[in-house]
């Protein structure tokens, strides 16, 4: 089966690769259909996130059940679902306090990452991590599910209330997902982006009610204009400084979900003295159910979110679109694109 392979930096190419076997009792064999292209692997490609050589990308993936083992009793082949990339062993410290996105087994299971993704036409996987799609639900929609239980993952750990004077940095994919993700909430806010031409495309997607600027200070002052303070920012773009914190209200958010090296100083006796909590947020735990639940219904527009698919082939096309260009070897930002899909058949 031809095969997206991470080989090293900025080196990426299709190689032929065996299909993989069903070897457990609840192994199911998934034929791929489409897979979403994500930050990280954008972050993989250019050497910017440590993945293992040799390796098939992708992980936002959903395709059809092709065959069961002996002891799947919920699916049968010809179902249509999508996969919960997120593999947990269940019995190591740290799932075994409630972290199973923190599972120790990680560097050797992590989907498109640390062991063989979806970037391909058959993936193995066991029955737990799968969730059957309704028929209204398209291959392509459903990988939005992974990303959007991310984002309800990162909410998770806020004491939300409706009246939450919030900022969302970054409108790509993840951005855009917050904002449904915290709109389901009850909230309502401002998108930001520098790129007027993404901005112009996140207006016309965005959440009901929800604004969008060119930046933090016309958003903040739009949004606060006596004391220019909020009550959550969420970061996406992963190039901000502590010094937001300033705009943080007394007992305010700095929910930090941009995947990106760099370093920040901030002075703490500020973080106490006004109950500030600056919160990471990394892939998603308990909250994948909920995300298929949400795409299912329609809370989410995942085929608006998608603004371009490719087939698997054009993978360069669809990456460069996203701003990485493997040709000269350079990642840029893009502004004409929100989520890209590649599609395996
Ligand atoms: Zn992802
Ligand atoms: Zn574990």
């Amino acid at each position: 089966m031809l095969s997206l392979v991470y080989r090293s930096a900025w080196d990426v190419a299709l190689e032929e690769r065996p299909r993989p076997l069903i070897t457990g009792d609840h192994d199911v064999l998934v034929r791929i259909h489409a897979t979403g292209v994500c930050g990280t692997d954008l972050g993989i490609i250019s050497g910017k996130y440590h993945a293992k050589s040799s390796i098939i990308l992708g992980h936002e993936s959903a395709g059809e059940v092709i065959e069961v083992g002996a002891r799947v009793s919920t699916l049968q082949p010809g179902d249509r679902v999508v996969i919960d990339p997120t593999y947990y062993c269940g019995q190591c410290s740290m799932c075994r306090t409630g972290r199973q996105n923190h599972c120790l087994h990680k560097s050797t299971t992590e989907t498109g990452v640390s062991s063989d993704g979806t970037f391909t036409d058959y993936y193995v996987t066991e029955d737990r991590f799968l969730y059957k799609l309704a028929d209204h639900v398209s291959y392509e929609e459903a990988t939005m599910t992974e990303p959007l239980s991310c984002m309800l993952t990162g909410i998770n750990q806020i004491n939300l209330l409706p009246n939450f004077r919030t900022i969302i940095l970054g409108a790509g994919p993840i951005g855009m997902l917050y904002s449904y993700a915290l709109a389901s909430k009850g909230i309502t806010g401002s998108i930001v982006d520098i790129s007027e031409e993404r901005m112009r495309l996140a207006a016309s997607i965005a959440p009901e009610r929800w604004t969008t600027y060119s930046s933090f200070e016309g958003a903040l002052a739009a949004i606060s204009p006596e004391d220019h303070q909020v009550d959550l920012v969420v970061d996406t773009t992963g190039v901000i400084g502590t010094q937001i914190l300033s705009n943080l209200a007394h007992g305010g958010y700095l929910m930090l979900v941009g995947l990106r090296d760099g370093v920040s100083s901030f002075n703490p006796k500020e973080v106490v003295d006004r109950s500030l909590k600056i919160i990471g947020s990394i892939d998603s735990l308990g909250t994948f159910a909920t995300a298929h639940y949400m795409i299912e219904q329609g809370l989410v527009p995942a085929r608006k979110l998608i603004t371009h698919t490719y087939p698997l082939q054009s993978y360069k096309e669809a990456f460069q679109t996203l701003g990485c260009d493997l040709n000269d070897g350079t990642l840029t930002s893009s502004s004409s694109a929100i989520k890209v899909v590649l599609q395996s058949c």
